[in-house]
């Protein structure tokens, strides 16, 4: 029998864990406060936006909505950051990807101070990461650990495949998975759009994790019987829908769910997570700043 993990279950149970965080600090005086960036015109991007923003309010911490035009010069981006970094009683700041083509990446990664880069993408957050000594965990990636831990999968030993190599997903997961520490000691492979007989891979895997953007590319014939499977993917296809298309993941569903032991559906697997744990680390944030002790 193939267990569905409940990612909205588990992000459920992670937030009221958060709560006690968030009394914590109001208890100190301490609103949290989270301030999203958006610097372009995409619907999905709006959307994330207003979900990160539903979710921090319902939570108690304060959201604030910065928004800059989407052909402004990138120097009111950059210095906008550069405000909210000032501020003490902002305590994460996130730019939503993606930004214009006009404004270089690698700086917007650059721009957020690093103690209030709550997604973990700065490069001094990054080498944290890599050396095992994590200030925040990228949000996908940590939500992933937590929804392994909750299903009771113990990494220690496990083969695991990640397919996908990307700085938000792929290589930040494959860097904790392979740590050694609770939750990692993993024996991890990363693939990717240049690996050879991917299917190859996947097969020898006790859990495969399918990060590739790539519309149901992993199925049940890429699995050994009994594998956990994490579908990261979250891929508009056209459909006869309502809207003219449906979500679907980088796994095949049915033929997958066939062989695995457990997997994440699309929607309502590894999404609710990624934004549970950009609570969580908006939290530690607000902690680590205030000099608030807020238990994680
Ligand atoms: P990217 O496009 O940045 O990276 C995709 C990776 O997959 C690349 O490393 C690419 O290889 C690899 N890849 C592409 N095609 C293949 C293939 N045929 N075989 C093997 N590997 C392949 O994607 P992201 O990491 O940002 O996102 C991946 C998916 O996860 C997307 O569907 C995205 O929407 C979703 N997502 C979901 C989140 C959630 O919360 N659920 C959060 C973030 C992303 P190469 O490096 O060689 O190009």
């Amino acid at each position: 029998m193939t267990e569905l993990i409940d990612g909205e279950a588990v992000a459920a149970e992670v937030r009221e864990d958060l709560s006690g965080a968030v009394a914590t600090l109001e208890d100190a005086g301490v609103t949290p406060r989270l301030a999203t960036v958006l610097m372009n015109d995409k619907q999905a991007s709006e959307t994330y936006v207003s979900m990160k923003q539903r979710d921090c309010e319902e939570l108690g911490i304060a959201a604030e909505d910065v928004r800059i035009d989407a052909d402004a010069p990138a120097e009111e981006l950059f210095d906008a950051v550069a405000d909210l970094n000032a501020r003490d009683d902002v305590h994460g700041i996130l730019v939503q990807d993606p930004t214009p083509d006009h404004v270089p990446d690698e700086r917007v990664l650059s721009a957020v101070d690093p103690a209030k880069d709550v997604d973990g993408f700065h490069p001094e957050n990054v080498g944290k990461l890599v050396a095992g000594n994590a200030r925040f965990k990228p949000c996908t990636p940590h939500g992933i650990q937590k929804l392994l831990a909750h299903q009771g999968v113990d990494t220690e030993g496990a083969e695991v495949v990640v397919v996908g190599r990307s700085n938000i997903v792929g290589k930040p997961l494959a860097n904790l998975l392979v740590q050694k520490a609770d939750g990692g000691n993993a024996t991890v492979t990363v693939c990717h759009s240049r690996t050879d007989d991917l299917a190859a891979h996947t097969r020898r895997a006790d859990v495969v994790v399918a990060a590739c953007g790539v519309p149901e590319l992993v199925d049940g014939d890429m699995l050994s019987e009994g594998a956990v499977v994490i579908d990261v993917g979250i891929n508009r296809v056209d459909a006869d829908t309502e809207k003219g298309y449906e979500l679907v993941g980088d796994v095949d569903f049915e033929s997958a769910k066939a062989r695995a032991s457990a997997i994440t559906p699309v929607p309502g697997g590894v999404g609710p997570m990624t934004r549970a744990m950009l609570l969580y680390n908006t939290l530690k944030a607000a902690g680590e700043q205030t000099g608030v002790d807020v238990t994680l």
